[in-house]
């Protein structure tokens, strides 16, 4: 959805690349042409206010680094600050309670019931725990209908709803029902309406008086463009909402909403719907989205790589210890640190000798973004000495680990055996020289 403002800022980016010094006057044309193609892609004209006024204080204070010309640095600049405008880092949907409920609310034909059992899907698969769909939009015929569809084709647990029921019934019901089938996160299709009005607010209100939600999130078609804008505004101020679904952005809408909603509203975008099946919902990280409008790689990764000397520097540290099997668990905790920016244990591979085949095969086994938290805040709750040595570690040292964590003993468990297991094979390959294919870092 995006090319079009992609190839805009791209062609008009290509001027200043080789510039050897910024300056108002040299930026100016390049900034006029990226406001005009944020305008074209139909993002909020405040939005894009706000956007280049950053880009240019930011540009004309820079501090360039060395290895790198000015032209580049103002490329990453507008990356940047295209990744803040989407809203920083990816905000994770929250279901630690047990059981959490979320509420789907939009405008009818926005997707909700297509999400529910996307969502349903991803929190099976993704996050391990049960979900169970409970349809309450009685204002669509068919979408009750729809969504014990769905629910069967992909066995997922969804409340028998019957015709003629009110949704306050529904939720009411509802309770129970979660509970005789153990569902951990309850997914509520509420209901649609063509457009926002008092009726269909004050319903959605008393529902979340029937059962509170941890989450409100609203599904929104990223085709609506700017006016998607203000159907956010409008549930929001009744429903407090705590995300967004942005659905049908793999149509050919310009992409405005996205680059909009974040900014005028707050709320933060946490999945995208990229299709019409179940599986087409992809988790929303700011970054790579900017980087998809941006794609210019090489340049991003030349100017993170001089930012990035420092963190390089622990990397090469981290690979010494391995050698001498001396990493420790405090070490990690370095490492995950910069995990993000480095590429994880890739980088420190890339330290090690005879390593360069297997860094690339471990490309993609850095922990996903939950578990790296997880992680972080299981070493965070440990003692100095405890990270040195964790064979010191206790019952009792773990279950007061786990509680400071906010996590569970076998978590905890895991973490050290998973270090532990990753360290003797760490040593092992260094012993060998060399890593076979196919092997897999276990964290
Ligand atoms: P609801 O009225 O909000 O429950 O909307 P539905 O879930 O029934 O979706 C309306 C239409 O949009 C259906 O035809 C869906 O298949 C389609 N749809 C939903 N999400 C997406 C998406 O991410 N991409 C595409 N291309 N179509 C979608």
């Amino acid at each position: 959805m995006f090319e079009n403002l992609s190839d805009k800022i791209m062609a008009s980016l290509k001027k200043v690349r080789g510039q050897s010094k910024i300056t108002e006057a040299n930026i100016e044309e390049v900034i006029k042409e990226i406001r005009l193609s944020l305008l074209e892609a139909d993002v909020n004209f405040k939005v894009v206010k706000t956007f280049i006024d950053k880009v240019k204080a930011k540009a004309l204070g820079a501090e360039v680094l060395q290895n790198v010309n000015p032209g580049q640095m103002f490329v990453k600049i507008v990356h940047d600050e295209l990744v803040n405008v989407l809203g920083g880092g990816a905000v994770e949907i929250n279901v630690r309670e047990n059981p959490s409920v979320i509420f789907l609310v939009g405008l009818q034909g926005a997707g909700k019931t297509t999400t529910a059992a996307k969502l349903s899907l991803y929190i099976r698969q993704k996050l391990g725990k049960k979900p169970g769909m409970i349809p309450a939009d009685i204002y669509r015929p068919a979408a009750i209908d729809q969504l014990q569809t769905l629910g069967k084709q992909n066995n997922i647990p969804t409340f028998p709803t019957q015709v003629g029921m009110k949704p306050e019934e529904i939720l009411e019901k509802a309770k129970q029902w979660a509970k005789d089938h153990m569902v951990d996160v309850v997914i509520v299709d509420t209901a649609g309406r063509l457009q926002i009005d008092d009726e269909l607010m004050g319903e959605l209100s008393r529902l979340k008086g029937i059962w509170a939600p941890q989450e409100t999130l609203l599904v929104a078609d990223a085709m609506l463009g700017q006016q998607s804008v203000n159907v956010a505004e409008g549930f929001h101020k009744t429903m407090n909402l705590t995300g967004l679904v942005l659905t049908k952005v793999d149509g050919d809408a310009r992409g405005g909403a996205a680059l909009s909603i974040r900014e005028v509203t707050g709320i933060p975008i946490k999945f995208l719907g990229v299709g019409e099946k179940v599986a087409a919902l992809e988790v929303f990280h700011p970054d790579r989205l900017a980087g998809r409008i941006l794609d210019m790689g090489d340049v991003l990764s030349l100017v993170e790589k001089a930012q990035e000397v420092i963190d390089e520097k622990s990397a090469r540290d981290s690979a010494k210890k391995i050698m001498k099997n001396e990493f420790t668990l405090e070490d990690f905790l370095t490492q995950i640190q910069s995990l993000k920016k480095m590429g994880g244990f890739e980088t420190i591979m890339k330290f090690l000798p005879g390593m360069g085949d297997l860094s690339k095969q471990l490309k993609n086994m850095t922990p996903p973004d939950a578990e790296m938290k997880k992680i972080e805040a299981i070493i965070r709750s440990m003692t100095y000495q405890e990270r040195q040595n964790p064979k010191i570690l206790n019952a009792s040292r773990r279950m007061r680990i786990a509680n400071g964590s906010g996590t569970q003993v076998q978590d905890v468990n895991k973490l050290v055996k998973q270090f532990e297991e990753a360290k003797k094979m760490m040593g092992g390959l260094m012993k060998m020289g060399m890593g076979r294919g196919g092997m897999k870092f276990p964290f």
